[in-house]
């Protein structure tokens, strides 16, 4: 055992792979846990859904098909758009 296991993480906005991250096999967080990464996609952060495993992956290509992300994509957006306008 190598103590890491590779999570990868699918962004909630084009339901594509983003980069994965190792993680220590005892770092551990519910189902579906939600990061914001760079999606090398969008080419912006984006909320990422981390998958442990095939029927993680499935399961949330199957959210995403059925729309499941939109409203939470909105109001992230949202944040980001708020986070920004402080600065400018
Ligand atoms: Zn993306």
């Amino acid at each position: 055992m190598s103590g890491y296991e590779a999570h990868t993480f699918w962004c909630i906005k084009c339901g594509q792979r983003g980069l994965d991250i190792q993680r220590k096999v005892n770092h551990r967080h519910g189902k579906h846990h939600r990061k914001k990464l760079w999606c090398p996609w969008c080419k912006m952060e984006v909320n990422h859904i981390e998958c442990r495993n095939d029927k993680e992956v499935e399961e949330f290509k199957e959210n995403f098909a059925a729309g499941l992300y939109k409203e939470e994509l909105e109001e992230s957006l949202e944040v980001i758009k708020k986070e920004n306008s402080v600065w400018s």
